[in-house]
């Protein structure tokens, strides 16, 4: 397999190699913390496994091919992966954020600036030119979120990147919202991608990962040491159900965008819903942008809830398929009150400035069959 192999193809072999000892078709879960050594002169290829895991290896040569890189490191959650990303940062550097980051990072950037003495200036990136006049000399990366969360705006990914080159600047793309099927942002020019795994890579709600790809063999070098050493490793068992999910990954994204479409068109022409914003939608602000830079649309929708939290309130108690939590990208129709969930903590300003408000929602739309959906919601709102 190749990076040019096409991604369906690759979502079922990549990082595919028959077991050596058995010949297994399936990678096996190598469920050892130390492998054994023949001699001090001839070192094996594999030690420890926080060092290098048979499993694990099978998984980035996996995602280092879907998002077109040069190598990835797998991590224990999408914000180990966002940490890793920070740990390539010089002391006092200066970092240009999304302004709407999912609330996670805000909370990690918060406490990386207090102890490595970061600073992480808030922007909206929206205009390309914003972020040309907020680069400043110590400025060392470009934090970017597109489709960001929870608001569904879309960043210029190319515009960042070519604003960004030959000045020292690291362009880092968290590219969980789009999956490596709708959006490759390495492709774009960006030099690192990043995913919380947890999220479509995943699947099906049932672990916590997360991943850096990078595009050149200098920040695979570096990444790969941060992991040993840092040692918030992904392990062997939720490497190997990565891989289960990838086989189904492109399967899934062509599902979830064929009921985002549904959903999107059914909540814009229900009189309860308002700013229904969708990357998929030709009345989304940056529609072309988004026909651009993704291949697709995810399960990801904001939308706004007449009647506000009160209103939301009343909705949860009559959901019966979608399910009020946090996490998004799983088979299963999830939904989030960013307000008093995701993005409680944020600061107090720019979530006002951001209007995550009480009539806020974030819809990740599941592969149930979408009448169902809308019905559900239809019904819980009325
Ligand atoms: N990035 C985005 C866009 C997310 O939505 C999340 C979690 O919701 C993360 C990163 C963090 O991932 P994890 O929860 O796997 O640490």
């Amino acid at each position: 397999m190749t990076t040019d192999t096409n991604a369906a193809t690759l979502c079922v072999h990549g990082g595919e190699h028959p077991e050596a000892a058995t010949g297994a078709v399936t990678t096996p879960i190598f469920q050892s913390t130390t492998y054994l050594q023949q001699d001090v002169a001839a070192p094996q290829a594999w030690l420890y496994s926080r060092l290098g895991n048979p499993t694990r290896a099978a998984l980035e040569e996996a995602l280092t091919l879907l998002e077109g890189g040069r190598g990835a490191a797998t991590f224990a959650s999408g914000v180990a992966a966002i940490h890793a990303v920070l740990q390539l940062l010089p002391p006092q550097a200066h970092v240009l954020v999304t302004e709407d980051v999912y609330g996670g990072s805000d909370i990690l950037f918060s406490e990386v600036a207090r102890i490595c003495q970061l600073q992480f200036e808030y922007i909206d990136m929206r205009e390309p030119t914003r972020v040309a006049a907020a680069m400043r000399p110590e400025t060392r990366l470009l934090w970017i979120e597109s489709p960001t969360n929870p608001l569904l705006h879309l960043v210029d990914i190319k515009a960042l990147a070519d604003l960004a080159a030959g000045k020292n600047i690291l362009v880092a793309v968290d590219n969980t919202f789009a999956s490596p099927i709708f959006q490759n942002p390495l492709a774009l020019g960006a030099d690192l991608t990043v995913h919380s795994t947890t999220k479509y890579i995943g699947g099906h709600g049932d672990l916590v990962g997360g991943v850096v790809i990078a595009n050149n063999d200098a920040l695979v070098e570096k990444l790969k040491f941060l992991q040993f050493a840092t040692g918030a490793v992904n392990s062997p068992l939720e490497a190997y159900l990565l891989l289960r999910s990838l086989k189904t990954l492109q399967l899934r994204m062509t599902k979830h965008q064929e009921n985002a479409t549904r959903v999107a068109a059914a909540l814009q022409a229900s009189e309860h819903f308002h700013a229904v914003t969708w990357p998929g939608l030709t009345s989304h602000p940056q529609h072309a942008l988004a026909q651009r830079q993704m291949h697709g649309y995810p399960g990801m929708i904001a939308v706004r809830l007449h009647g506000g939290e009160e209103k939301f309130r009343q909705m949860v108690r009559k959901l019966k398929i979608f399910k009020f939590t946090a996490s998004l990208g799983s088979v299963d129709s999830l939904i989030n009150h960013p307000a008093t969930l995701t993005h409680a903590k944020i600061d107090a300003a720019r979530k006002q400035k951001l209007a995550i408000s009480g009539d806020l929602l974030r819809l990740s739309i599941g592969v149930e069959d979408a009448d169902d959906l809308i019905e559900d919601l239809l019904q819980a709102v009325s």
